[in-house]
């Protein structure tokens, strides 16, 4: 036997990616993701099925909580060893894990405050999930590799990071194990990216898998027109139309990835003249520090992109860009007469200075309040996206008169026909591709659908399913 593979996360459902690949006494890890579904977050206080000690190395696909957020407490239970991703990965994993155990210390006081004025207790600890300490912890474990180059645990098996063209950094990780002189190969796609994405790589595509673990968050649709000029073209007459009525445009937005190719499209319509010169403020900390991320690595940037830098054009230096530091400053930007662009997190309006920016443009009928990433239920940008006439924000309710607009191209997952031109490489079937992180409609659809067109063998695992890998 070649060895077991169980599935401690993401099984029939998006976050929380975590798998434990076990083969001739050695135990890996692929992922330790945060479960971030509201049904499933009591996951994250259960104690691992195994034991953080015996482990004798973590790969890591990507820095995204779902993929890397319960990093601290691995390494607060006894991890040891090595935690290998890509230097980028590192980077901004340790940005995202701090802000995070931040976040929930702050939550931590905020709900014990509020169960002892309810008398009541809620259905987790009254405490954070782990501290900024257990965060800053997990710094020394990272160990940097490049895409390509494989790292050998011993001299059975050994793991290699591939481009995966999701955000920057991230990889889809391949495990060689060998076995009577032969090498068998395990690929894990991490998340997958569409091709053409602007500043990063396209996903490297395998011509060969003895098994395959592959997400499939979006295996059940096609985006729709998601061209990068089909983003500028919505985006440049938003921004003309909201500017002309002498109003601003409010960004929400995810602090990795999605903020800087907002950057780099306004730069690129800047650079054509398709919008007015207007100020671009990035008004979030946590965005600044990862832009800083992609300043230092420019060599994983695509052909463009580089080519772009050559000519000293850039989505993180240009005429019109405002870095927003401190809170005096974005208090400031609202005293600025005529129009401008402000980027801010959070995302989906759940904190962060973008709440501000919204208060102050929501009665304003000339604003547009633009929305670039899914929102999830009950979120106020969802409420807002859902046609609200009224939200409550700051402890305040306030009419919407403002335009809400949303431009869908962002994805940077693969759609379904992505996923299957990702995998249309492959020649000899796969033993066996196990399909996960997507919801339940989602993966069961993909599997169907990748059975039917390729006569592979295709599973959707259940959580803590484990398989013999022969
Ligand atoms: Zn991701």
């Amino acid at each position: 036997m070649l060895g077991k593979l169980t599935f401690l996360g993401a099984a029939r459902n998006v976050t929380g990616s975590c798998y434990l690949l076990e083969s001739q006494d050695t135990r890996v890890l692929i992922d330790c993701g945060l479960y971030q579904e509201r049904k499933y977050q009591e996951r994250n206080w259960q104690p691992f099925p195994f034991d953080p000690q015996s482990l004798d190395a973590v790969f890591l696909t990507h820095a995204h909580l779902d993929h890397c957020g319960l990093l601290p407490k691995l390494v607060r239970e006894g991890y040891q060893g090595k935690i290998y991703c890509t230097q980028a990965t590192a980077e901004i994993a340790e940005i995202i894990l701090l802000d995070a155990a931040k976040l929930q210390e702050e939550d931590a006081v905020y709900k014990q405050e509020r169960h002892r004025k309810d008398g009541r207790r809620g259905p987790y600890p009254e405490m954070s999930l782990y501290t900024v300490a257990d965060a800053e912890a997990v710094a020394p474990h990272f160990s940097a590799v490049e895409y390509l180059r494989c790292v050998g645990i011993n001299s059975n098996i050994e793991g290699c990071h591939y481009e995966a063209g999701h955000v920057l950094g991230s990889a889809v990780i391949g495990m060689n194990v060998r076995q009577d002189g032969k090498n068998h190969r395990i690929v894990f796609s991490g998340d997958v990216g569409e091709p053409d994405r602007p500043i990063v790589n396209d996903p490297t595509l395998f011509d060969e898998a003895e098994y395959l673990v592959i997400e499939a968050t979006y295996g059940d649709r096609t985006h729709e027109e998601h061209k990068n000029t089909d983003i500028q073209k919505q985006l440049r007459d938003c921004i003309n139309r909201t500017v002309s009525a002498g109003g601003n445009i409010i960004v929400p937005s995810f602090a990795l990835e999605r903020s800087q190719e907002m950057l780099y499209h306004l730069n690129e319509l800047l650079l054509r003249k398709e919008i007015p010169p207007v100020p671009v403020f990035l008004d979030s900390p946590m965005a600044i520090r990862i832009t800083e991320v992609f300043k230092r690595h420019a060599e994983l940037f695509d052909k463009e992109m580089m080519q772009r830098l050559r000519q000293g054009n850039s989505f993180f230096s240009f005429e019109n860009l405002r870095i927003v530091q401190s809170v005096e400053e974005s208090k400031a930007i609202n005293s600025i007469k005529g129009s401008s662009i402000i980027i801010a997190g959070s995302g989906m309006v759940t904190g962060g200075r973008v709440k501000h920016h919204i208060v102050n443009n929501i009665r304003r009928p000339e604003s547009t309040i633009l929305f670039i990433g899914y929102q999830a239920e009950a979120t106020p940008g969802r409420i807002l996206l859902d046609g609200a006439r009224e939200i409550r924000l700051l402890g305040q309710m306030h009419p919407v008169r403002a335009h809400i607009e949303k431009i869908d191209g962002f994805s940077a997952h693969a759609d379904r026909d992505g996923l299957l031109a990702w995998l249309s490489d492959i020649r000899v079937p796969p033993r066996c591709v196990f399909v996960t992180h997507g919801e339940e409609k989602a993966a069961t659809s993909f599997a169907r659908i990748l059975q039917e067109r390729t006569g592979w063998t295709v599973k959707v695992p259940q959580y803590k399913d484990t398989v013999e890998l022969v």
